[in-house]
């Protein structure tokens, strides 16, 4: 293994994200999906067939289109920015001035050294500008950040800026619990452990507002 090789495998191995934006190449939506399923498609059907997998088997014929498509529309479906949510905002007609927290937003996502899933909550809040958001903006915005190859850190990081930016406001946290199959299905196989990250902006820097939003999250939910 080369000097570089070793070193990449160190990150990956470790889960180190090297950036808060998603490492994308300039030219990255030059073809249309469309042709990147066409090329993905080779690319399973390669490595099925370097497995030794016998494609003829019609339970496998379909597998590289299915994946190709799998990876273009759905679990990578979140690197095209023309996917982003919009970021249509409504005034705060009621002056509600307290933190709103969305809790136990599902995140399906994809670690990106290991290509395995990323399975957890997230929590979300922000404190109002003037600005408010529909309440299922935010699992919009978690979802598209999640659909990428993606280091939990950053996902956090992402959602937080992307709020700020169409709130208006620094006003705004995230709290991400999640589990990592490539820690939990291969590798040490522990199966309880999970990752949480949190990451903090404005008035949640306060260590009151901190808890606050820390206890809310902890409100079990009944109906
Ligand atoms: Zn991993």
């Amino acid at each position: 293994m080369c000097k570089s090789d070793a070193l990449h495998d160190e990150i990956g191995n470790n889960h180190i994200g090297t950036s808060d934006y998603t490492p994308l190449k300039a030219n990255a939506f030059d073809i249309s999906d469309d042709e990147k399923i066409e090329l993905i498609k080779k690319d399973v059907e390669n490595i099925l067939n370097t497995l030794g997998m016998d494609l003829t088997d019609d339970s496998l014929k379909g597998t590289p289109n299915r994946v190709a498509k799998m990876f273009v529309k759905e679990i990578f479906g979140g690197l095209n920015p023309a996917k982003k949510p919009s970021s249509s905002t409504f005034d705060n007609k009621y002056k509600y001035g307290e933190m709103l927290v969305e809790k136990n937003i599902v995140v399906y996502s994809t670690c990106e050294h290991h290509l395995l899933p990323i399975v957890g909550r997230a929590h979300v809040a922000y404190i109002s500008n003037g600005k408010v958001v529909g309440l299922s903006k935010m699992n919009r915005i978690v979802d598209y950040y999640a659909k990428r190859p993606q280091v939990q850190e950053r996902l956090t990081i992402q959602i937080v800026e992307e709020l700020k930016r169409v709130l208006n406001t620094q006003d705004v946290a995230c709290v991400i619990d999640a589990k990592h199959l490539c820690v939990n299905s291969r590798g040490i196989r522990d199966i309880e452990s999970s990752t949480v990250t949190a990451e903090y902006s404005g008035a949640f820097k306060n260590e009151n507002t901190r808890k606050e939003f820390l206890n809310y999250i902890q409100l079990e939910t009944k109906f």
